[in-house]
């Protein structure tokens, strides 16, 4: 069995450890299945980033879509973190962790009326526009509101993929953004909006981009735009790199921030302008870890399946994506046999394993067993399907732990739902 290479969760004794704390004394305590991140993690991986680019004049605009416990986002926030909201929701909850708005953009392909409403009255940083359409429609309620709106445009750039196949969004075909022929003529529409305040260039090419090639090209791609907007007269104050940024799963060999940042800088740094950025999964993926307990073991037509008490509802990307995270014990025994199994969970679909074809030691029921790189698109892809309740969220930091929000209760699943009377009167 191979072992996930991380300074944050280590074997001590043949314990696994997040930081200094002994992830059996947490299971101890809440019980399986949880959440377990490292806030020193967090913390270096953020500082990591700043500091590749600390040359520049830029901005960190953490994705909260990736993780949006009050607790990660104040974490992020409190080194200095602006926040990247996706929703309405996603605003609720950065307004709830401390962030003052100022500091937030609205992102998002869809965004409603209110949510539009909700950015400018608040006064965000900035609003992302991905439509022509969407750009009108701030500027009406801008006005509406007697109010100038900060809107920057995210242009598609079309980065080839007969080039690039390694990425897997970002493209033509795709939804987001505005392509970059159009773009050009609409910003200069939208520069004689009355209540816009055009403020920038934007781009997210997609998401887990393992190579620097894809910025670089779409970033000089998006420069030339950015110096022919400004011939016209257009003066943008900032380029938004967007996030997307890959980490290891399985075997990936991602870049770091310094090879982004020597990467793009050439480029960026005679724009003479903001540079920002917007990592989720970066700052987070490999900062959690789900740990979950063997129930059972069995044995179909020779097949192996090892139930855990973990399922699709807590973690929904091997489900949904076919992603790879990988699976360790959290205690070491010695002698133990290698098997291959599916790991599944208890959720009545087919779709519900961690794991499929996993060359695993051999656990037996109450063992329980770590699923790494579960910092991001996890608990927030949670759900109550089959009546479970969301487990637990532990943040560590050093040899203390500290529930962040605990196991849903049964209440919880009912939220209001009530019997309503009316309906069986008759
Ligand atoms: C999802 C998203 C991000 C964060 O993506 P990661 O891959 O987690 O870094 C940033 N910006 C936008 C617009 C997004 O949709």
């Amino acid at each position: 069995m191979q072992f996930f290479d991380s300074e944050y969760f280590t074997y001590k004794n043949n314990r696994l450890y997040c930081e200094g704390t002994d992830i059996s004394e947490i299971t101890g305590t809440v019980g399986t299945p949880v959440f377990i991140y490292s806030k020193k993690f967090f913390t270096d991986h953020y500082r990591k980033f700043a500091g590749a680019f600390s040359a520049i004049d830029h901005t960190i605009f953490y994705a909260v879509k990736s993780n949006y416990n009050l607790n990660v986002i104040k974490t992020f926030y409190d080194l200095g973190s602006g926040i990247d909201v996706n929703s309405a929701g996603e605003f609720y909850r950065a307004v709830k962790a401390g962030v003052d708005p100022k500091r937030m953009i609205l992102t998002g392909v869809g965004k409603t009326r209110n949510e539009i409403k909700l950015g400018i009255e608040n006064e965000v940083q900035f609003i992302k526009a991905e439509s022509e359409q969407e750009i009108y429609l701030i500027d009406k309620i801008a006005g509406e509101l007697g109010k100038v709106a900060p809107v920057a445009i995210r242009v598609n750039p079309d980065v080839d993929p007969e080039t690039h196949p390694y990425i897997s969004t970002g493209l033509a075909e795709n939804k987001f953004g505005i392509d970059s022929k159009s773009a050009y003529g609409l910003f200069l529409k939208a520069s004689n909006l009355k209540n816009i305040k055009l403020t920038g260039i934007d781009m997210h090419i997609g998401s887990q981009i393992t190579s620097v090639e894809p910025y670089k090209e779409a970033v000089e791609k998006l420069a030339g735009m950015f110096r022919s907007l400004r011939d016209e007269g257009v003066e943008l104050t900032h380029f938004d790199i967007g996030g997307g940024m890959g980490v290891k799963y399985k075997n990936e060999k991602p870049f770091t921030p310094r090879e982004l940042a020597e990467a793009i800088l050439p480029v960026l740094s005679d724009l003479d302008c903001k540079i920002s950025f917007e990592p989720g999964r970066y700052l987070t993926a490999n900062g959690g870890i789900l740990v979950t307990e063997v129930l059972y073991t069995k044995t179909n037509q020779k097949k192996n399946f090892i139930v855990v008490d973990a399922a699709m509802t807590d973690l929904l990307r091997p489900s949904i994506y076919g992603a790879y995270h990988h699976i360790q014990p959290v205690t070491l025994s010695d002698g133990g046999n290698d098997i291959v199994a599916d790991v599944v969970g208890p959720v009545c679909e087919s779709g519900d394993f961690l794991a499929k074809g996993r060359t695993i030691s051999e656990c037996k029921p109450q063992d329980q067993l770590a699923v790494f790189s579960a910092g991001a698109y996890a608990m927030v892809m949670s759900s109550n399907y089959n009546g479970r309740r969301r487990p637990p969220e532990i943040m560590v930091d050093g040899d203390k732990f500290y529930t962040i929000r605990s196991r849903e209760t049964y209440e919880h699943l009912l939220f209001d739902e009530k019997i309503n009377k009316e309906l069986f009167e008759n």
